[in-house]
């Protein structure tokens, strides 16, 4: 595989179908970018269990209360969080699915509350998004109308609905 400076601060660590693997060169970081644009609602990568545990990991994608599985293909574990993000793992589908019009060089992020209920670690996050949650966490102890925002797994929505009250509008 060759390596190949693709922008200014970021070079090309793996090329896959529709997207592709990059680091930044200042801060070392991996991310998983469109190599291809995407409608809103368009499926980019299948994805599957490698492995089921119970217990969640900084790694891991919730399934159902007691089901957290390792990605394969195994470069989604680079999808980073955004408090903006295009990206949802949809667990109902196994598809890794656009949330909205996404250019080709896009860096794909998806919002760490949309499939986790509780996570591992919490941390503090610098997307220097306007809408940033700050602290990111599960979705239990995110707010209500912070979630509400954003597309929820099928997963996280019966958890919040069996757990928390929704503002629901009609
Ligand atoms: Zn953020």
């Amino acid at each position: 595989m060759s390596l190949h400076q693709n922008s200014n601060d970021f070079v090309t660590i793996s090329q896959h179908e529709n997207c592709e693997v990059k680091q930044n060169k200042v801060n070392k970081q991996y991310g998983l970018f469109a190599n291809a644009p995407f409608k809103a609602g368009e499926n980019i990568v299948a994805f599957d269990a490698s492995k089921i545990v119970d217990t969640p990991n900084y790694l891991t994608v919730q399934l159902s209360e007691t089901q957290h599985i390792h990605l394969t293909p195994e470069y989604l574990q680079y999808v980073n969080h955004s408090c903006a993000p295009n990206v949802l793992f949809n667990t109902s589908t196994m598809q890794l699915e656009s949330l909205n019009d996404i250019e080709a060089g896009e860096e794909l992020c998806f919002f760490y509350p949309a499939t986790e209920w509780r996570m591992a670690q919490q941390f503090v996050c610098n997307c220097g998004k306007p809408n940033c949650v700050g602290l990111v966490q599960g979705a239990e102890a995110t707010p209500t109308e912070v979630l509400n925002k954003y597309k929820l797994t099928d997963f996280i929505k019966s958890m919040a609905a069996q757990y928390k009250t929704f503002l629901l509008i009609f």
